[in-house]
């Protein structure tokens, strides 16, 4: 009942600034030096699926790092600690956001997630995204997974109007921007905002996708149509080893939630 269960830690910014959703790299390292010391490995897409469908293999102290959204920051103050630590991550990125052009980032301002998805809808979305060569290098190193976050990351106001027709637009288009961009078939999927049905579902598997990733909290034992994953804060890695000890356990995560409701 214990390690039954793989960790997926979801993260959305790393940069200098004190905001919700951000991790500053100072705690961003101490997490990956405590993780690295507490022997914890990360899984790439193709290791976690395959521990998704043999749940008799040891997962054993294996967890799952995740990027939601693709916002530059994880390609500037992300990648070399992930680099440092010889530790891998997946980075889902919604295609409408990311450009071709060529830019240099000594400029680069952090602001809030609010702030940052406000330019991600103008003109200047390449100020806050990162960009297809940005990917392609990160792909390349080796340290980010970059997977699907659909292409306009609107999905929630699909859902909403049962639009499912725009639904499978949206899924088809992310999923071939990836491919013509970066020789990749994306076989993960994070729901822009958690937000999914079971229609959406279905269209998800029929494209092909075979990991789904909510923002619900929990155990993964061998469903990965329903991914769990854990919101990381900006606090030290006192708080992480605490979670990690709580999800690593279907037992313990029950008991842990029948407690907090
Ligand atoms: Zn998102």
């Amino acid at each position: 009942m214990f390690f039954n269960s793989i960790p997926v830690l979801m993260y959305h910014h790393v940069m200098p600034l004190n905001s919700p959703l951000n991790v500053t790299p100072e705690v961003f390292e101490e997490q990956l030096n405590g993780l690295t010391r507490k022997r914890w490995k990360t899984l790439d897409g193709k290791e976690f699926l395959y521990l998704m469908g043999n749940p008799k293999e040891s997962r054993k102290k294996c967890l799952l790092i995740t990027f939601d959204d693709g916002f530059v920051d994880n390609y500037i103050f992300a990648s070399p600690v992930l680099k440092k630590y010889k530790m891998k991550a997946l980075l889902f990125v919604a295609t409408d956001f990311i450009t071709d052009l060529d830019i240099k980032r000594d400029n680069f301002k952090p602001l809030t997630h609010k702030e940052m998805w406000r330019l991600a809808f103008s003109e200047r979305k390449h100020e806050v995204m990162c960009t297809w060569s940005e990917l392609r290098e990160a792909e390349q190193e080796g340290f980010f997974d970059i997977q699907s976050h659909g292409h306009s990351h609107r999905i929630p106001n699909f859902i909403e109007i049962s639009d499912y027709v725009a639904i499978e637009k949206d899924l088809k288009l992310g999923k071939e921007l990836l491919i013509r961009h970066l020789s990749k078939d994306p076989l993960h999927l994070a729901w822009p905002k958690g937000v999914y049905d079971e229609k959406a579902v279905d269209i998800a598997k029929k494209l092909g996708f075979q990991g789904l990733y909510t923002t619900q909290r929990g155990a993964n034992l061998n469903n990965p149509l329903l991914i769990k994953r854990i919101a990381i804060k900006n606090k030290g890695i006192g708080w992480i080893n605490k979670k990690l000890i709580i999800y690593s356990s279907s037992i313990l995560s029950k008991i842990y939630h029948r407690i907090r409701l």
